[in-house]
Parts: C-alpha cells; structure tokens; sequence
C-alpha cells in the first residue's frame, strides 16, 4: 500500500483534497482529529501529559485546554516535549490504522504538520496542496468567519507555503480555477509507479 502524506497551509484545500480522495474510495486518516482523540484516550499520552506538567491536564478523558495553552507558551521548548509524546503515538496509531486498510492500493495521512513532524519520512509519497495566498485568505474568513489579520497571523504561525511545496514529491495547485481531477489521477499514476 503507497501511504500519501497530504499537507498544505491553511486554506489550500488540504481537507477538500482529502475528501475527494476519500471520495474515490482512498482511506484517510486525519492526523489532527487523531491527535485530539489520542490526546484525552491513550494511556501512555495522559501519563507522559500529566508527568510534564506536574497536574492532572487530562482527567476522566477531558483536556484542561487552558492548563495546556499556558504550559505551551510559557516556554518555546514546551511545545517539542508536547510533541515528543504525542506524535509518535499519532504516527504508531496511523500505522495501525493503515494495517487495517489492507486490500487498498493507497491511503493518505493528513496533516498541515507533515514536514514540520518529520512524519513525511514515514510516508512513501509527500503531497502539497497549493493556492494563492489571497485565495487562502478568503477561504479560511468565509470557513471561519476569521477576520483577515486573524487569518494573517495564522499563516505566519506554519511553515512557508512554498517551503513545503518544495519538499513535496507533487504539488496539487487549488487555485479555483485548475481542475482537481486529473491532478489527482495524475497524483494516483505517480503513486503506481512507485510502488
Ligand atoms: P485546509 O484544510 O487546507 O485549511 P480546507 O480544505 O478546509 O483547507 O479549505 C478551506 C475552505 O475552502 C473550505 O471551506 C473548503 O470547502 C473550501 N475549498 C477549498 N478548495 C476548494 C475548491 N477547489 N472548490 C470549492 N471550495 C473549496
């Protein structure tokens, strides 16, 4: 099975990429749903949550948001311990998800983290969804009723958009105007060959 990592910035069409993916029958896992599922679930991810902080940050299944955004910025290294107990179960369940998906050609792992993680380095095929930065912009206000500077400081808070494009294996351009569909066949002819 080719595992797809699909990423891209805010307001690319990340998740409208993956639902016409899942559309055709490709299994999808969502990284971040995922996360937040583990996060409040998975016994290794509370106790390694609830040592760093030193207080019970998830209890009886429930996230104390409000205790985890303050350990989170009190400390530019905060977010890589975070990470450092979250993300490998995020990938270890993707894993076993995929084992599950058996008999499908493909399945795809969306995140907007891909390359940040280094979760594409367990992914056969990195996929980039691109759109102008003002298409991207109106996108996420109309999405979220986010007003633009919002959406602005959201955008300077990920990696540069063309920065992942450039990591990527294949870039699928959303502007609005080039048809999705061949590309993504395209994208499906690429992920035979390599296999
Ligand atoms: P991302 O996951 O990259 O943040 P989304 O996939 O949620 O972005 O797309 C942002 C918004 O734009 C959503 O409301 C989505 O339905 C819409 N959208 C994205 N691409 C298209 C498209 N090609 N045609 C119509 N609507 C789109």
């Amino acid at each position: 099975m080719v595992k797809i990592g699909l990423t891209g910035g805010i307001g690319s069409g990340k998740s409208y990429v993956a639902g016409l993916l899942a559309q055709l029958g490709i299994p999808v896992y969502d990284s971040d749903a995922n996360a937040r599922r583990l996060t409040v679930s998975d016994s290794g991810i509370v106790a390694g949550l609830n040592g760093l902080l030193g207080a019970d940050v998830v209890s009886d299944g429930v996230l104390d948001r409000r205790m985890l955004a303050d350990y989170l910025f009190s400390d530019p290294d905060h977010a890589r311990r975070v990470n450092a107990i979250v993300h490998p179960r995020v990938l270890s369940d993707f894993e076993e998800w995929a084992e599950r998906c058996e008999g499908s050609a493909f399945c795809v792992f969306e995140s907007a983290i891909l390359f940040e993680t280094g979760f594409n380095r367990h992914m056969d095929v990195a996929v980039c969804v691109d759109a102008p930065l003002d298409v991207r912009i109106r996108r996420c206000m109309e999405r979220d009723g986010m007003p633009e500077h919002k959406v602005l400081e959201r955008i300077a808070s990920q990696m540069d958009q063309s920065g992942k494009c450039s990591l990527a294996d294949f870039v699928i351009v959303n502007d609005g105007e080039r048809d999705l569909q061949p590309q993504i066949l395209e994208l499906l002819e690429y992920c035979k060959k390599i296999s």
